[in-house]
């Protein structure tokens, strides 16, 4: 068992892309790579901001996909923006 891969703090990259209604990022899809490769865009990326309050729904397809990182203690449930 790989106790120490679960113990330590989820430091992980996704990919994203920024809400077009609220500006908050929509985590997609993990970034296995690290931060090494650079995402391309999708070609079809139909996308629910999970946000909320917000659910806007929109197509992202071609959209520029960001990198994001988690942070331990905020989620995007409760963010006031
Ligand atoms: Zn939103």
């Amino acid at each position: 068992m790989r106790i120490t891969e679960w113990s330590k703090v989820d430091m992980k990259w996704y990919f994203g892309v920024l809400c077009q209604k609220c500006g908050s990022p929509i985590l997609f899809a993990l970034d296995r790579s690290d931060g090494a490769s650079v995402p391309a865009p999708a070609a079809k990326l139909v996308l629910t901001c999970s946000l909320a309050g917000c659910r806007h729904q929109a197509d992202y397809s071609g959209a520029t996909i960001s990198r994001f990182q988690k942070q331990p203690d905020v989620t995007n449930e409760g963010k006031n923006q």
